[in-house]
């Protein structure tokens, strides 16, 4: 699989640090407000590259964030005259809804900010400790120019930040560059103690800590809006890689492109934004699933209804594809159907191009419609299936709750047990299989299957 590296802005194979093992981190959002279609994007995108990970044969660990106390967070909270966790728990809860409803798998891990309080500080002492950070006024901040590559991820240039800086000038800070590790508490705020005093943690640092101790001391691949490059992303690489100057903090940098309105970032700032509940109230999950995966994650995509209309109806033509080819899905080797597999294969391999992948859905749903003969229907049926599944859409109500690409990678798995002679697994997944009402048949040319009735 080639993905393009933000940090080496090439395509590149993907080398795992550890064979068959990917670790993926993406930065999650801060819970004051119910997510908007733009912060779907990120959920869908980099769930479907799970997905596509784990179907090739990669035991995949994903981990997001929840940024559960900031100043947004913070203010919500006094407007309400509530507690901050009330609010940061309350929309918390509200993401799942709306992933739930996109069918997002859940994540390995779910860290939030407020756990892991001692970590984030930890990382701070040790950053003062080998002098890439100072406190000023119980504030800590971090020395930017001092990190060895600083901008190497976003091309930024730090004479150029220094110069360039238009913000009013912090007395505190050495430089304009240096940023936030610990911020001290403002009165009234929510604190917590620290060998500063009373504070909370600044945003970018969060992030290195828990990539480390989730995933590694190198994570694999990076994911996230590309308007965290800079400075979140930069920052992230300079904590990190300070404090652990052995390892590269990540391999893989990802980015998806910005939602947009009328040309504009969707933004909970700005007011412009669709809420994914409210989008999903006027056509479903599912279709906003199908409409985020249109095109490749690193294009920007403009939000409008004529859009989401327009790949309504694309969706409904696969649905209707399915109800018409009667019978149940079943495996069969048929080289048309495998050529149609190779396409969707290739678009998926090459840096998760769902836009080319759900191309090669429709060229077979056409092949299906027109040009297939009969007896190759359920076999068809199969491959859609898989293909969607594969993306996470469900076809609701269309189609066998059957997930194909589940199947075939339980298949795989039972195929390398046998390869093995390890007999006791292979029966297992067998007992499996047939308990999802799912029948094999060992031949000489593999192994086949099809649906028990
Ligand atoms: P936030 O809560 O703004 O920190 O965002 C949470 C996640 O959503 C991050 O990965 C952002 O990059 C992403 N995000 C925010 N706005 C957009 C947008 N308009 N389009 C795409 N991704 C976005
Ligand atoms: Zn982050």
């Amino acid at each position: 699989m080639r993905f393009y590296n933000t940090l080496t802005r090439k395509k590149e194979e993907f080398v795992p640090v550890e064979d068959g093992k990917a670790g993926i981190y993406v930065c999650g959002p801060t819970t004051y407000n119910l997510i908007h279609v733009g912060n779907a994007r990120p959920y869908v995108v980099f769930d479907t590259l799970r997905r596509y990970m784990a179907y090739i044969g990669y035991d995949v660990k994903l981990v997001q964030n929840f940024t559960d106390i900031d100043d947004k967070i913070i203010a919500k909270a006094n407007d309400e005259g509530v507690d901050f966790h009330a609010i940061s728990s309350r929309y918390i809860d509200e993401v799942f809804v709306d992933i739930d409803g996109l069918n997002v798998m859940r994540a390995t891990h779910y860290p939030r900010v407020t756990e892991e309080i001692d970590d984030i500080i930890k990382l701070v002492e040790s950053l003062i400790a080998k002098g890439f950070a100072y406190e000023k006024n119980g504030t800590v901040y971090f020395r930017a120019a001092k990190a060895k590559d600083y901008g190497k991820l976003s091309k930024k240039n730090i004479d150029e930040l220094e110069a360039g800086a238009r913000v009013a000038a912090n007395p505190d800070k050495e430089a304009v560059s240096d940023f936030v590790l610990w911020k001290a508490a403002k009165e009234g705020e929510p604190f917590w103690d620290s060998p500063w005093g009373c504070g909370r943690p600044g945003w970018h640092i969060e992030c290195s800590v828990m990539a480390r101790k989730y995933i590694g001391n190198t994570v694999d691949i990076h994911g996230g809006g590309d308007d965290l490059m800079f400075p979140h992303h930069e920052n992230e690489i300079a904590q990190s890689e300070a404090a652990m100057p052995c390892c590269s903090f990540v391999n893989y940098w990802l980015h998806n492109g910005m939602l947009l309105v009328d040309n504009q970032k969707m933004a909970k700032s700005e007011g412009n934004f669709f809420l994914v509940r409210d989008v999903a109230g006027e056509y479903s999950y599912e279709i906003l699933r199908f409409f985020l995966l249109s095109v490749h994650y690193r294009s920007p995509l403009n939000f409008s209804k004529e859009l989401v209309e327009a790949t309504a109806n694309g969706y409904e033509r696969i649905k209707n594809c399915l109800r018409n080819i009667e019978g149940e899905p079943s495996h069969a080797e048929n080289a048309n159907i495998e050529a149609f597999w190779g396409e969707f294969c290739k678009a998926m391999d090459d840096d998760l191009n769902t836009s080319n992948a759900i191309a090669a859905i429709f060229d077979l749903v056409r092949y299906a419609n027109k040009d297939a003969d009969k007896e190759c229907l359920p076999a068809i049926k199969a491959t859609i299936l898989k293909m969607c599944n594969i993306l996470g859409l469900k076809l609701e109500g269309d189609a066998p709750d059957v997930d194909v690409a589940e199947i075939e990678a339980l298949i795989a798995k039972r195929d390398a047990a046998k390869a093995d002679k390890n007999w006791t697994l292979s029966d297992e997944i067998r007992d499996e299989l047939a308990q999802m009402g799912v029948v094999i048949k060992d031949t000489r040319e593999g192994t086949k299957w099809h649906l028990s009735n």
